[in-house]
């Protein structure tokens, strides 16, 4: 990774401060790409965007092992969100109720 100016650490710095978790550098990446950067690992957030559309299946299985990892908290999660949003919970459960049926119907 090339090195920073003072000019982009000072502004990282200053992002951190203010608890944001981007921030424009204003300084081509190793990549090329002036494109804002993620405050903790100074990632540039385009390079990341391409890495994700290049790697689904790692994207894929870091999620499956976090949801594996985390079964009880995503269990509480869903549970407080379905509490908290029963129309849009209920909205959902009925498209879906749709979907099935009008597939169920077309096989018929
Ligand atoms: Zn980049």
């Amino acid at each position: 990774m090339a090195n920073q100016s003072k000019q982009a650490k000072r502004l990282r710095e200053q992002a951190r401060r203010n608890q944001l978790i981007r921030y424009q550098s204003g300084e081509p990446c190793g990549n090329g790409h002036v494109a804002e950067r993620y405050v903790k690992t100074n990632t540039c957030v385009e390079c990341l965007r391409q890495w994700r559309l290049n790697n689904p299946t790692k994207i894929a299985n870091y999620a499956k092992e976090w949801q594996s990892a985390n079964r009880a908290h995503l269990r509480e999660y869903h549970r407080k969100w379905r509490n908290d949003n029963k129309e849009r919970w209920s909205a959902l459960l009925q498209k879906s109720y749709k979907t099935r049926r009008a597939k169920k119907q077309a096989k018929q």
